[in-house]
């Protein structure tokens, strides 16, 4: 769509631009963190204008000011409706950023509204700092003097990211949409999205993964350290007037409070984290951990990449002892032996139940035979990148399942360890593994 200079000129004046406001999610909380403002043109002909229909004329034209003005008035006066912990986030074109007289105008505009500016997150594109770096430089400082944070926006996707970050003391990164999208397709883009976030935790910043429209990328971009997420799945962009249902859905429900149906528009947060991707990372590690099971996962060069408690027990070291060494370093003797299974694991073999016989951690002691299965993991690609392993002692058990064999083989077994997930025939070979051990040793993959 295209709008002449009067239109336009005449929906500012008419103050026809109103802010929608999109959250930021904390994903390890769930938490509201703040809103972003999106600027959304009321028309009277054309109904709802979006931003990639006007801001460009409008940045042509020299009047982004007036559109920042009026949809930040209309914002502070609908903050009232937030608690003062929720912050906004404003955008600020190019041409605005190396404006001298914008720290007074929104100072200004704040102080009116008695708007706490530390509230106020100042977002800035790439390009915004590629003209004018020093004078960009100059004015970013004096907005920070003033109390507002300072975000990059759309990171990764400019020409010298890395140059930017250097020179403003920016608070935080946007992780552009493209790298969130291409997470969950492969290996090599899962890097890249992995680097860039890394690259903003590391220099200390906070880190916000944009476009989040599936739980996966939600689960990846906490895998990766981001700190907040926005996107459709947390929330559509919205007008001021759903901010406090959208707000009241944050509260947790008492027990017997019947919680009405959110409006279609307010995707409700508490329902899309009922399965909320920072809880499944500690009850993930909390099954690892508790698991009766020993479960390692070794890279293509056989190193430990993690290892559960119960196998590093086994093993009679540290967990902290395996971590980025080799099984060959670690377990000179027991890697003997193992390592054909590995080897045919790394060359894409399934190996289940196979029964070893590994010397004892205890010096002196006799060796443990012990139930392995040894799985290839594989990348998207089906490349094979490590193997999972693991392994249950059955030192105490074998000699039981031996003396079972004799009288009827297996069943006699089963009866007698109902729990077992597997029997023995006469070559000490498993003829029986239970679909659980199976689903067990395959489950710990990456
Ligand atoms: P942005 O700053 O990168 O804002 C994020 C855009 O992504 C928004 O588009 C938002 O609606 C959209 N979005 C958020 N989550 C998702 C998702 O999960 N999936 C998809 N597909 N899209 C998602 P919107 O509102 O159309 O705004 C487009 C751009 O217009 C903004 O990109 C920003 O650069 C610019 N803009 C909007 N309002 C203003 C403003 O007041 N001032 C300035 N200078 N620019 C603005
Ligand atoms: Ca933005
Ligand atoms: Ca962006």
């Amino acid at each position: 769509m295209k709008f002449s200079e009067l239109e336009l000129f005449c929906a500012v004046e008419r103050e026809e631009f109103v802010p929608y406001f999109q959250p930021l999610v904390d994903l390890r909380s769930g938490k509201v963190d703040g809103f972003e403002i999106l600027a959304r043109w009321m028309h009277p002909q054309h109904g709802l204008v979006m931003p990639g229909d006007f801001i460009q004329s409008l940045e042509t034209r020299g009047m982004m000011n007036g559109l920042t003005v009026s949809l930040l008035k209309k914002a502070f006066a609908a903050a009232k409706l937030l608690p003062d912990t929720v912050g906004l986030s404003v955008n600020i074109s190019p041409m605005q950023l190396i404006d001298p007289t914008l720290p007074d105008m929104l100072y200004g505009l704040a102080h009116e509204a008695s708007f706490d500016l530390r509230r106020l997150t100042v977002e800035i594109t790439e390009s915004a700092l590629f003209n004018d770096l020093e004078l960009a430089n100059k004015i970013a400082n004096e907005l920070k003097l003033r109390g507002m944070r300072l975000s990059l926006d759309d990171f990764g996707t400019g020409y010298s990211s890395l140059l930017h970050l250097q020179a403003v003391p920016f608070d935080e990164i946007k992780v552009d949409a493209s790298f969130v999208r291409s997470m969950s397709t492969n290996r090599q883009s899962r890097k890249i999205a992995a680097s860039v976030v890394g690259l903003g935790e590391s220099l200390g910043l906070r880190v916000i993964g944009e476009g989040v429209e599936e739980l996966i990328q939600a689960e990846m971009l906490i895998w990766q350290g981001c700190d907040l997420g926005q996107g459709w799945l947390f929330g559509r962009p919205m007008p001021a007037d759903y901010l406090p249902s959208f707000m009241e859905q944050q509260r947790p429900a008492a027990p017997a409070e019947v919680v009405s149906e959110p409006p279609i528009a307010v995707r409700s947060i508490a329902r899309s984290l009922e399965a909320h991707p920072a809880e499944r990372l500690p009850q993930l590690r909390a099954i690892y951990d508790g698991v009766p099971v020993g479960l390692a996962f070794l890279d293509r060069q056989l190193r430990f990449v993690n290892v559960n408690q119960r196998l590093a027990e086994m093993n009679g070291l540290a967990v902290e002892a395996h971590l980025g060494r080799k099984l060959s370093e670690v377990l000179p003797e027991t890697y003997v032996v193992v390592e054909p299974y590995l080897k045919r694991a790394l060359a894409g073999e399934s190996i289940q139940g196979v029964i070893v016989k590994r010397p004892s951690p205890k010096p002196g002691a006799p060796p443990i035979d012990i139930l392995a299965s040894y799985s290839p993991a594989q990348d998207e690609a089906g490349e094979v990148i490590g193997v999972s392993v693991a392994i249950v002692d059955i030192s105490i058990t074998l000699p039981f399942m031996r003396s079972a064999r004799q009288s009827s083989t297996g069943t006699q077994a089963r009866r007698l360890f109902p729990t077992l997930p597997w029997t023995i025939d006469t070559q000490d070979v498993i003829n029986r593994a239970s679909v659980a051990f199976q689903k067990l040793s395959n489950a710990y993959r990456t």
